[in-house]
């Protein structure tokens, strides 16, 4: 299940062949990485190998249900803050609040516009992963615009290999958690790629230098025995 760096990955889970082919295509076509599940015991064990950035559930699906699914997702500290758009056939509003209320973040009707399904996926992200949709990201006086590729402190543009650009999103999207050097690794490297630990450090000593060109304090934090973090 190889997946790209800084992609952001999506899990489409739907039964029917036709229209989880139909969502992949167009959610790949906008630059997503697509996981696939064909019903809910698959969703969740995909989702424990490979944490995706957000799901697209659909309700009715054979063995474990789509509510159900959701529901498991939401309880678990590790993948309640992955958004999920719930899918549905039915349209009464009932189902809608019952989706809601399982913690789905956000829910269509079939037959929905694919259009707006990845107008919603984006504005999920834009909430959890914003440099992956073109977002600017501002930490104290660093700009980062994801989209122009290009980073500021205070009047002066720095010049960062894509490398660098990669690290500093993920810390900037998240200032003050702490990142082990392993989950640097699957978020900026990707996960299938063999990249030695210590690789991270040395790009993380690039990044400082570039951050202090042009003066100001090291905003980077060097964690004991846990990892980096941003402020
Ligand atoms: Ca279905």
């Amino acid at each position: 299940m190889a997946h790209s760096a800084d992609k952001p990955v999506v899990l489409v889970v739907e039964d029917e062949p036709a229209q989880r082919e139909i969502l992949s295509y167009n959610l790949q076509a906008e630059g997503f990485e697509v996981l696939r599940a064909e019903d809910g015991e698959e969703a969740l064990m995909v989702v424990a190998e490979t944490p995706p950035d957000i799901i697209v559930l659909d309700w009715m699906l054979p063995r474990v249900s789509g509510i159900e699914v959701c529901r498991r997702l939401k309880m678990r500290p590790e993948t309640a803050s992955v958004p999920i758009i719930m899918l549905s056939a039915r349209s009464e509003e009932v189902d809608r609040v019952r989706g809601l209320e399982t913690g789905a973040d956000d829910y269509m009707i079939k037959p929905y516009s694919v259009i707006e399904l990845m107008a919603r996926v984006r504005v999920q992200l834009r909430r959890t992963r914003p440099a992956s949709v073109g977002a600017r990201l501002e930490y104290a006086d660093i700009v980062l615009d994801s989209e122009e590729h290009r980073v500021f402190r205070g009047p002066s543009e720095l010049k960062l290999g894509p490398t660098e650009f990669r690290l500093l999103s993920t810390f900037m999207e998240k200032p003050g958690r702490v990142w082990s050097r392993e989950q640097l690794l699957d978020r900026v490297w990707g996960r299938d790629i063999y990249v030695d630990t210590r690789t991270v450090d040395v790009h993380i000593g690039r990044l400082r230098k570039a951050l202090c060109m042009h003066g100001g304090d090291d905003p980077l934090r060097t964690v004991r025995g846990a990892g980096y973090a941003l402020g």
